[in-house]
């Protein structure tokens, strides 16, 4: 599922520099904007060299979506990617002026201007180079550099590509790794990383740290804090990442490597999504080849698969049930390529589930957790559809409209509105306490 970026040797730690990235709440009206700009000249004011990442402002992107939607039912994939990446370069031009205006030098540069080098698969490109020069040579002249995020330029073509959505945050990463940045800043509209969605849970706590594996499982399963290709990026390039409010100066949360954030509780959030959909594929052929060829046609129509169930047929007589769950948006390519193969199957299809996930390093070594995520959910009424785990992460396919009584239920189940519950003895008690003694 979570696939990683080449790695490369981290440049060297250059503390002075700062890159600071701004969503789209964060410059949507004029006010905020300046209030942004006032904290990238306060970070310059302190000797800082700053580089500064924009959303587009506000709602700009998905107005830009529905626009290319009222001309085309299928907007050409190039051009859909030259369309949305005007949405950042607006708010970085306009920050630029903001800048000028308090006395300062500011540069905008758009992703290609800046040297975000990407692969061609429009709106959905991956970094493969930053070639910085441009940007440096901006420091050291006492500018501050405003880079337009979720966008670059594809190495083969020379085109305009775009990131996927979120995708400033992995411009931000890339950037500060390849500036040698000590911290990535990714302000925002929230406090910090919750233990669950504070508009599902009100008494969910900030965490005050994160390691990149379970930030990783929380974007993957869907918080939407950060954006999954940056945490890896971040993982993969040792790129501290501090989420944090643009609207207050408190901490936020910080994302390190794990060998720097000691114990873990056993479990840290709650996560959720509402977006998720289920194929079941009846009866397929129960003989060598079958999976490769149906997840060859998945891959080749650039369908993330998330889930995959699959039973040894009950009898001979039986072929075998395959079920797997994907984006909801990725349903319609997901079917028809599918259809496209060479199996004889019904192909059923559910758009009405979600996904509740419990995360948490500590689990990793201590039995019990999977226990009590379905003892809580049962105790609810929920009926668990599917499941899968990885070490530090228990994930249930459920029905979309009790996705937010289950996160409710386990927030509660695992006593998350309180103090941290380390997992510092994994052979101790039989049932974690709530709170450690
Ligand atoms: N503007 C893009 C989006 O809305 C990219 C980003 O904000 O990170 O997804
Ligand atoms: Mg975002």
């Amino acid at each position: 599922m979570v696939s990683s970026e080449a790695r490369k040797e981290p440049a060297a730690i250059v503390p002075d520099t700062v890159v600071m990235k701004f969503g789209g709440t964060s410059v949507a009206s004029p006010d905020d904007l300046k209030r942004a700009a006032r904290r990238i000249v306060a970070a310059r004011e302190r000797g800082q060299s700053v580089v500064a990442v924009l959303s587009a402002r506000g709602k700009t992107t998905d107005e830009l979506v529905a626009m290319a939607y009222e001309i085309s039912d299928a907007p050409v994939a190039r051009e859909l990617d030259m369309l949305l990446s005007t949405g950042e370069r607006q708010s970085c031009a306009l920050c630029a002026m903001a800048i000028a205006d308090m006395g300062y030098e500011a540069i905008s540069l758009t992703g290609s201007q800046a040297g975000i080098v990407t692969d061609s698969s429009h709106t959905k490109a991956r970094i493969l180079d930053v070639q910085a020069d441009r940007i440096r040579a901006a420091l050291s002249s006492g500018q501050i550099v405003l880079v337009a995020g979720f966008q670059g330029v594809s190495t083969d073509s020379n085109d305009v590509t775009t990131l996927g959505r979120g995708g400033s945050d992995t411009t931000a990463v890339a950037l500060a790794a390849a500036l040698g940045a000590g911290v990535c800043e990714i302000y925002t509209d929230v406090a910090g990383v919750f233990t669950a969605d504070p508009r599902i849970v009100p008494d969910a706590r900030k965490l005050e740290l994160l390691s990149f594996e379970e930030m990783l499982e929380m974007s993957a399963s869907g918080a939407g804090v950060l954006q999954l290709r940056s945490v890896e990026y971040g993982r993969n390039h040792d790129v501290r990442i501090h989420c944090r409010s643009s609207f207050d100066d408190a901490p936020g949360t910080l994302v390190l490597p794990e060998s720097e954030t000691l114990e873990r509780p056993f479990v840290t959030a709650v996560t959720h999504s509402e977006n998720e959909a289920r194929v079941t594929l009846a009866g397929i052929a129960d003989e060598p080849g079958v999976a490769g060829r149906i997840f060859t046609a998945l891959a080749d129509a650039n369908v993330d698969v998330d889930m995959i169930i699959q039973n040894e047929p009950v009898s001979t007589d039986h072929g075998a049930d395959l079920s797997f769950t994907i984006e909801r948006g990725d349903l319609a390519a997901a079917t028809s390529a599918l259809e496209r193969t060479d199996l004889a199957t019904p192909i059923l299809t559910d758009d009405r589930i979600g996904k509740v996930s419990v995360i948490g390093a500590g689990m990793r070594s201590h039995p019990g957790v999977a226990r009590d995520v379905f003892n809580a959910l049962g105790e609810l009424g929920i009926n668990i559809q599917m499941i899968s785990t990885s070490p530090i992460k228990i994930s249930c396919v459920i029905a979309v409209d009790r996705v937010a009584d289950a996160v409710r239920g386990l927030h509660d189940a695992f006593g998350l509105d309180r103090d941290e519950v380390l997992a510092e003895d994994p052979h101790g008690s039989a049932h974690h306490p709530r709170v450690r003694a």
